[in-house]
Parts: C-alpha cells; structure tokens; sequence
C-alpha cells in the first residue's frame, strides 16, 4: 500500500459568513474537516495523510497526519502538498476538498479500485437541470446529458499528477482539470449525490445526522474500608461502593446508556462479572472499549443527563469535580453534560446510606 490522502483545508469561505473558516467549524464534536481526515484513516488505504492548511491544527498526535502550509489559492495548495510528497515514493495520491465531509468510505475504495487500470479517476454526477452557458451577453443552450459535475476526492497515479502539475499556473478549481487541458484520460465514475459541498451555513442542515437515545441505571452497596470512585474521582467519604470493579455507578449508568442508544446490549455483557481479569477494574478503562465501540460506528455524544441518587455526599459539593472528570473520560465539553443531585427522604437502604443508586439518559448522533 502506498497511497497518500491530502486534505486541502487552506480556503477562506468567504461564503460561509463565519470568523472560522468553514472547514474548522464545529460539527457533531469536531472540526468540520476532521470527518475527512477520520474517514480516510478508517479506509486503511493511507499510509499518510497531509492536511493543507492556512489556520494552526492542533491536538493532532497521530504520526501519519501532517501538516503543511497552504498557498492563496486552491491549486497552489495543492501544489504545495504534491512538491512535499515528491519523494516520498507514493505511487497514487488522493486529492479532496475539506469542505466535502460527507463522502463514503465506498467512494474511496471504489476510487482506488479503479485506479489500477488508470492514471486518474473522479467522481462525477449529472445534472437535472435544463441547463444555459453564458458567453459576453448572449445566453447558449447546453445538452444537460453531455454536462459532468465534478467532485473530490480525485485519485491519480503520483507521477503523471506531478509531471503534469510542475507546469501548470492555470488557477484550475480540481486536478482533473491539469489532466483534461494536457488531453490526458480520465477515468469518471459514479460520484455521490450526499457529497455536496459546505458553502454556506444552511448545508450544513443538508447532512443527515440521526439520534439515538439511551438509558441507563446502576446501584451498588456502600461498604466500610473501600475508597468511593463516582465519575471517574475519588470523593472523600466514610464508605465507597463494593462490586466486582470500583463501582463507580456514574460511569456504569453512562456506560449502560451509551451501549443502549447503540443497541448493543449491556455493560454485563462486556465485562462478565464471572470473568477474573475483571476483578477490581478501574471504571474509566471500563470506558475506553465503549468509546472505541462508538468512534467505530461513528457515533457522537451530544448531550448526557445524570441523576445520581444518594443522601451523601452532597452533589452540589462535586459537581464541577465530577463534570470535568467525565468531560475528560468521554472526550466532550462540559456544557454536554447535566448532572443532578437527588436524595429519597432518608427512605430504603439509599436514604440509610447504604446504597448509591444512578440513572442517566444519554443521546448520541450518529453520522455516517
Ligand atoms: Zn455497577
């Protein structure tokens, strides 16, 4: 494999109305551009990916993701990432556009598959429109079925793409357009209707984001000489919570609730409490397989409801401990996360101290 996926991320936008450009918008929990990148490294076709861009990125730790300065303009950009790979010893590049988030990991291996046979493949779509062309002031019919809308990402076989773009000056809007005025080949395929590109802040509406709901519960007794773990910290308290692991009843309701909302079962059903390389776990590495679960089939928190039921201690007391604690452990910011205090008027063996009960309701979107 010796693919290379660059990431123009170097635009304006000036369209979007925005101080961020559009490609760094916030979207479902990361930048907008950050979907590109994530679909890319879930392809496994890429042995590196580089991003052009003009604004810092930072927080990136993975070692196959670089980051290089772009020019003015889009071609030049793309210059740029082609001149720093030249020797790198890529045998196809792939060139796409950050403001086109929502192509499918399909599309990738379909360009890539068409590649062998060729120097350079593109998506493309047809248009329904009845469609004119305007030269000076007269108005010209066209034959909608000969017209071929581009998209991105376009793949090409490294060495033709450099040869041919050492030369090139024309402020081309794709690569496929050094290829068509050097009357080189160009392989079209079926592009897809949902890649469209972010230009303005309504398209981000186009995006199909769908919601999933998820509840959860827990309750463990309080014992004597046992440290009490809730939300992934240690609160001082007379007893902490006995069970199979720390149990940590916050990070076990949020657990419940997220594998509820993706449909997959339980937390029981992942850490058997029959199972001795369980035995005293810390929740938070409880939480870690979850969240692998839920970046795998793209799903996103957006919003976490938390009633943690107990006559002590006092929640109001740890709250902002506990917050940032989970905002930490789930990868999210604060305002995503609500949690509440409730005590049961010193009733049952809650109100006795001798129990700490939580429920939680967890939403999640999910973008493919
Ligand atoms: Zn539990």
């Amino acid at each position: 494999m010796s693919n290379c996926f660059i990431l123009l991320a170097a635009g304006k936008g000036k369209r979007f109305k925005s101080k961020k450009p559009k490609q760094f918008t916030n979207f479902i929990n990361k930048p907008l551009f950050m979907h590109s990148v994530d679909k890319a490294l879930k392809s496994r076709l890429f042995k590196s990916i580089i991003i052009v861009s003009n604004s810092p990125i930072r927080n990136i730790r993975n070692k196959s993701i670089k980051i290089i300065k772009g020019g003015k303009e889009r071609y030049q950009s793309s210059k740029n990432a082609i001149n720093f790979i030249k020797n790198k010893n890529y045998k196809n590049v792939f060139i796409h556009d950050a403001a086109r988030p929502n192509f499918s990991i399909k599309l990738l291996k379909r360009l890539h598959s068409n590649l062998k046979n060729n120097k350079a493949v593109v998506p493309f779509l047809k248009t329904e429109n009845s469609s004119k062309y305007k030269v000076k002031n007269k108005i010209k019919n066209l034959v909608r079925d000969n017209l071929l809308f581009t998209q991105t990402p376009q793949c090409f076989d490294f060495k033709s793409l450099y040869n041919l773009c050492k030369t090139n000056n024309e402020k081309v809007t794709d690569e496929a357009s050094i290829f068509i005025n050097n009357n080189q080949k160009v392989k079209f395929i079926k592009g897809e209707n949902n890649n469209f590109k972010i230009t303005t802040k309504s398209d981000l509406k186009k995006i199909i984001v769908r919601n999933f709901y998820g509840i959860g519960f827990d309750i463990h007794r309080l014992i004597k000489n046992k440290k009490l773990y809730l939300g992934g910290i240690k609160i001082p308290f007379h007893s902490g919570l006995k069970g199979h692991s720390d149990g940590d009843v916050i990070l076990h309701a949020i657990i419940d609730g997220l594998l509820g909302a993706m449909r997959k079962k339980d937390i029981g059903s992942i850490y058997p409490s029959n199972k001795m390389k369980f035995k005293n776990i810390r929740s938070p590495n409880m939480l870690l397989p979850i969240l692998k679960i839920l970046d795998k089939n793209r799903f996103f928190i957006n919003n976490i409801d938390i009633n943690l039921i107990c006559e002590k201690p006092k929640v109001s007391k740890y709250r902002n401990k506990i917050i940032t604690s989970l905002s930490n452990l789930l990868n999210i910011s604060k305002d995503q996360i609500n949690l509440k205090g409730k005590t049961v008027e010193k009733l049952g063996l809650i109100g006795k101290e001798k129990a700490i009960a939580c429920e939680t309701i967890v939403s999640l979107n999910y973008y493919a």
